[in-house]
């Protein structure tokens, strides 16, 4: 009884105790947010800028943001200017020199690997969002497990004295994904395909060879057109697919696609639950799997 009363007050000392943790550090994203927990574990103060349900593309700057900005030691956003209308004027009223861009406290998932759509898909003249390549890295598992090293070396670079926890987390994270793949690959080897609304999941559907049939939205950021979607409709009518879209992509025409087609329009984050670690993440990349694996 004595031995597990000092256990709640131990842990009660250790929770109390913010100071404890080594790096302060602020992640945009739910899925960044897991990354650093799956590296970091205790020795980061973790703060999320952004819940699952909130799009990336579109926020705006809150002063909660400045003030956790403020005080960090790290930012590690998704890149690629995926969040470029809000973080740079959020990390530029924030006044804190060890997170501007260039500095060892910024980091940038998207500029650790390699990117598709880089240089713009066919129709960028016609206003795309991602002009230095598709920044929804975070989708494929593999990527993610390179860019957990090397937030893991940038990590170490700040706190020398968790160097060792920190590449320990980045290779358990490595080798949970490893140990998932092969499964995930089996479920998705006759997969036919899924519409998208935008092309945020291209990077998991590429990683397991699955086909991207089409998007809701004809141009990045602009909503289709009636004759858009009747096109999209004639060109799958008689396929078989499912159609995936994010909580705050519009339903309507997915609804409608889906109803014109007799598929699935399936409603799914593209992001992890906001408190979601390694495990966490790797359950939101089981769901999105099973989802694919269910259109027919
Ligand atoms: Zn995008």
């Amino acid at each position: 009884m004595l031995k597990r009363l000092s256990f709640v007050l131990m842990s009660l000392i250790c929770l109390g105790n913010a100071s404890a943790a080594s790096l302060d550090v602020v992640a945009t994203s739910p899925s960044m947010g897991a990354l650093v927990r799956a590296v970091a574990g205790d020795r980061a103060a973790l703060r999320v800028l952004a819940g699952p349900d909130r799009d990336l593309h579109q926020l705006q700057v809150k002063p909660s943001m400045i003030r956790a900005l403020r005080s960090a030691d790290l930012v590690v956003a998704i890149g690629a200017e995926l969040e470029i209308g809000w973080l740079p004027p959020a990390i530029a009223s924030a006044a804190n020199p060890s997170i501007q861009p260039g500095r060892a406290g910024y980091f940038e998932a998207a500029a650790q690997v390699p990117l598709l759509d880089a240089g713009g898909p066919a129709d960028r003249a016609l206003g795309d969002v991602h002009p230095v390549g598709n920044p929804h890295v975070d989708m494929d598992p593999a990527r993610m497990t390179t860019i957990a090293r090397a937030l893991a070396e940038r990590m170490a670079q700040l706190d020398p004295g968790g160097a060792a926890a920190y590449r320990r987390g980045a290779e358990s994270f490595a080798s949970a994904v490893e140990q998932r793949l092969p499964g995930w690959r089996a479920r998705l080897a006759n997969a036919h395909g899924v519409v998208l609304y935008h092309r945020d999941a291209i990077y998991l559907l590429e990683r397991f060879g699955v086909p991207l049939l089409g998007t809701i939205e004809a141009v990045p950021g602009v909503p289709p057109s009636g004759r858009y979607l009747s096109e999209l409709t004639a060109k799958l009518s008689g396929k078989d697919g499912v159609i995936i879209y994010a909580p705050y992509q519009a339903p309507k025409a997915a609804n409608k696609l889906a109803r014109d087609l007799g598929w699935q329009a399936v409603r799914l984050s593209l992001e992890p639950p906001l408190k979601a670690d390694g495990n966490g993440y790797l359950a939101h990349l089981d769901a999105w799997v099973e989802t694919i694996a269910s259109g027919r």
